[in-house]
């Protein structure tokens, strides 16, 4: 059989799928969507509580492309590596963008623990990411609703959907229980 009636390979896809990672996501029911979040928050929390080895406050964000493969993942590393800027969000959309080879994550989702700050909320508009999954708010230094507003700001050129308050108590009770162990 000459070679080019081989079968193609099918081209391999950047990032690890997950369990919902089927071409249709994110489902389109509301309570299949709301179920997808959650599960999301989950893998987010979990990354947060990492960050605790390290003194850091538990903050975890992830990145899953539009077909909702993992494309990055972050915690809070400040304390850790000694970097103001290593905040969950950056750190998770930098290594989408290197998964994916661009800086450009159109269609992505940012997932995370906390409400961002003005630094984060800007690394997103930045990213061009879609949406916004964010677990607790931040009524001290949110940057997407609470304090400012980044992302629906009349003059920002790109906005994305925000999905608000996703497991907010577990998110929410993980920091503040940091917080009463570190005083
Ligand atoms: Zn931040």
């Amino acid at each position: 059989m000459p070679d080019d009636a081989a079968p193609a390979e099918p081209e391999p896809r950047p990032g690890l799928d997950l369990p919902w990672a089927d071409g249709s996501f994110p489902p389109g029911s509301v309570a299949a969507r709301r179920q997808v979040w959650d599960a999301l928050m989950g893998l987010a929390l979990h990354e947060a509580s990492h960050a605790l080895a390290s003194a850091d406050v538990p903050v975890g964000a992830l990145v899953v492309g539009p077909d909702g493969r993992l494309l990055g993942l972050g915690r809070n590393r400040r304390e850790e590596i000694g970097d103001p800027t290593a905040h969950a969000e950056v750190l998770a959309l930098r290594q989408a963008a290197a998964t994916l080879g661009s800086w450009r994550l159109e269609g992505c989702t940012l997932v995370v623990t906390l409400e961002p700050c003005a630094m984060c909320a800007g690394a997103l508009l930045l990213s061009r990411v879609g949406r916004l999954v964010l677990g607790a708010w931040d009524p001290k230094a949110g940057a997407t609703g609470s304090v400012w507003d980044l992302v629906r700001d009349q003059r920002a050129t790109h906005r994305p959907e925000v999905i608000g308050g996703v497991r907010a108590e577990e998110c929410g009770a993980l920091i503040r229980e940091f917080f009463a162990t570190q005083r």
